[in-house]
């Protein structure tokens, strides 16, 4: 790639989209971000900086995101800056280096800007990628980037999954939970999902191997829903939902269960979040439930990448992802997470190679 094909060292008008202000007990919306356009930005990456200047591709809407408005510093990532640039995984080319370990052309995963160019000063963080005309480029933010690793190392590392055992799975047709169903399914497992929409459902069930899916929002009483989908009980549940479903299901877990609470979409805005009455289940089942973060598992991630690769390639697992066009589509994107709009992974395209 030649320096004049990439225009090294025009200006450009760098278009972002900008977090407004801390928000505290209620679901983000669209309107919590904005589009900037005329941020001028020199095509370069500043000599003696060690920075790479990237031209972003793909960038994920991950509900982790939620977390990050709110104006506390004590979780595990720090908030936003109110006025500046969203920040969050994405799918990047190099334009330019000042970074002997990077070269302009290669592609890198890993934490970047919601804008069309950012400069990554921390590149530790990035994870280079090797095109593979079998395997889409946004998959590295999906199926084989950080949703797709935290089924792997949520199901294989703290679910302790045996064959035949009884799987279920909450916000099963999204970027995590797909993928964990699929691995239960190849471990022989009997696996269930509850998604949101009968599209969803159909999806779990038709595309995805699913042995059998609800919606939940059609289900008026969970416990009888589960009692119906688990006659024998659950022995594994995937808790990415939290509330109402994880006290259903710990009425219905099994003696020696697992549960491996990976989040709780349900409850992030909330003021007041449920309380969960029933925790005594705990006691005569015997069940395991423990929270986990994906990042407790990196050392597992070159092994992650080559057999779900694999997998893939095989065509033993699919992955389903739903693509907004435009940089500028970023906030409305993002919002639907938290009602359900997306199904699959939400990923948005700012640029095609
Ligand atoms: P996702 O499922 O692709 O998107 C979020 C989905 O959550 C929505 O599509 C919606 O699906 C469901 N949802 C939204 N509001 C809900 C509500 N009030 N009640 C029930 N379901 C609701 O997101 P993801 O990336 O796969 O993340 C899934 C979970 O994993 C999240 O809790 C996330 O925070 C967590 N996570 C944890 C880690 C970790 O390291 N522990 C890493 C990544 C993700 P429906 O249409 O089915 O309602």
């Amino acid at each position: 790639m030649s320096a004049a094909a990439v225009g090294l060292g025009k200006m450009v008008d760098n278009k972002q989209i900008i977090f407004k202000g801390y928000i505290e007990q209620r679901a983000p919306e669209e309107t919590d971000m904005e589009v900037k356009v005329g941020n001028k930005m020199k095509l370069e990456a500043p000599k003696g900086s060690g920075a790479i200047l990237v031209k972003n591709l793909y960038l994920s809407c991950d509900p982790y995101m939620r977390a990050r408005m709110r104006d506390f510093h004590g979780s595990y990532f720090p908030p936003f800056v109110p006025h500046s640039v969203v920040e969050g995984f994405g799918v990047s080319k190099i334009i330019d280096s000042d970074n002997p370990n990077f070269k302009g052309g290669e592609f890198v995963a890993g934490f970047t800007g919601w804008e069309e160019y950012t400069l990554i000063y921390k590149t530790e963080q990035l994870r280079k990628v090797e095109p593979d005309h079998r395997i889409p480029l946004s998959y590295h933010i999906g199926l084989l980037g950080m949703p797709g690793f935290t089924a792997y190392a949520g199901f294989y590392e703290v679910c302790s999954p045996k064959k035949n055992e009884y799987v279920f799975v909450s916000a099963a047709s999204g970027a995590v939970g797909q993928l964990v169903g699929q691995l239960a399914k190849l471990h022989g497992c009997y696996v269930v999902g509850s998604a949101g929409s009968s599209a969803k459902v159909g999806l779990l069930k038709k595309e995805l191997g699913f042995d059998d899916a609800f919606n939940y929002k059609e289900e008026g009483d969970l416990d009888a829903a589960l009692k119906r989908y688990f006659p024998e009980g659950i022995d594994i549940y995937f808790e990415n939902v939290g509330g109402a479903m994880l006290e259903a299901v710990l009425q219905n877990m099994r003696v020696n269960g697992r549960i491996a609470v990976c989040g709780m979409v349900s409850q992030h805005s909330m003021s007041d979040p449920d309380g969960v009455r029933n925790l005594f289940n705990l006691v005569p089942k015997r069940i395991r439930m423990q929270g986990f973060l994906q990042s407790d598992f990196l050392h597992l991630y070159p092994r992650f990448l080559e057999e779900v690769g694999s997998l893939y390639k095989q065509g033993k697992i699919k992955y389903v992802e739903d693509r907004n066009e435009g940089l500028q589509t970023g906030p409305t994107a993002f919002a639907g997470l938290f009602s359900g709009k997306n199904t699959g992974k939400q990923v948005i395209c700012v640029a095609h190679e």
